[in-house]
C-alpha cells in the first residue's frame, strides 16, 4: 500500500490563554467552566481569517480535563465552541477531556489531537503550524514534529529553545516567511 499523501495544511491553535482569556482566581489563572467566563482575546478575531488567506485550516486542540473532573458540564463546553466556529471562524476543535489517570493518547503533550485532527482532513505535518501558551503544547508539537509557536507569557518564560511571539497576528508574517 502506497504512504497516504497529505494535502491539506493547518495552523495549530491551542485555546485556553491562546484565543480565549484564562480566568483568574485568587491570583491564580484557569481555564473558564463556565460559559459566562469565557471571552476571546481581541487580537484572535482576525488572524484566523489570514490563517485562511494563507490557505491553512485553522484547528483547535484543547485539553478540557475539568470536563473528567466533573468541573464543566459538556453543555457549556459546546457553547464555547460554538462561539469559537461563529466569532474566529475556525474549521475545527479536538478536544481531550480526559484527565492525566485515564487518558488515551490525546492529552496534550501526547500528541494525540493531531493524529484525530490529520486523518480527518488529511494534514500535513511538515507544512504545518502550532500555536501554545504552555509547554505541553510546546511537547505535543514536539512529539507529533510539527512547528511550534509560543505565545509569550509571564507564566511561560522558563521555555527555553522556542520561538516566540509576543502577540497572536505575529504567526501571520513567521509564517509566511517560513520559520522552517
Ligand atoms: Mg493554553
Ligand atoms: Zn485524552
Amino acid at each position: 500500500m502506497p504512504a497516504t499523501e497529505y494535502k491539506q495544511k493547518a495552523v495549530f491553535f491551542d485555546r485556553d490563554g491562546v484565543l480565549n482569556h484564562l480566568v483568574n482566581r485568587k491570583g491564580a489563572l484557569y481555564s473558564p467552566q463556565k460559559f459566562e467566563y469565557f471571552h476571546i482575546i481581541d487580537e484572535a478575531k482576525g488572524v484566523v481569517s489570514l490563517v485562511h488567506e494563507m490557505g491553512f485550516l485553522a484547528i483547535v486542540v484543547s485539553n478540557q480535563p475539568d470536563i473528567s473532573r466533573g468541573k464543566l458540564k459538556q453543555s457549556e463546553l459546546d457553547k464555547m465552541t460554538n462561539m469559537l466556529f461563529e466569532k474566529l471562524s475556525i474549521d475545527d476543535a479536538f478536544y481531550c477531556t480526559h484527565d492525566d489517570n485515564n487518558d488515551t493518547g490525546c492529552r496534550k503533550p501526547a500528541p494525540g489531537l493531531f493524529y484525530m485532527a490529520q486523518e480527518k482532513y488529511n494534514i500535513d505535518f511538515n507544512k504545518s503550524f502550532m500555536i501554545g501558551d504552555t509547554w505541553k503544547d510546546v511537547e505535543a508539537a514536539k512529539n507529533a514534529d510539527i512547528s511550534m509557536i509560543l505565545l509569550n507569557k509571564d507564566y511561560n518564560q522558563d521555555l527555553e529553545n522556542v520561538i516566540r511571539v509576543k502577540s497572536l497576528p505575529e504567526i501571520v508574517s513567521l509564517i509566511n516567511n517560513g520559520i522552517k
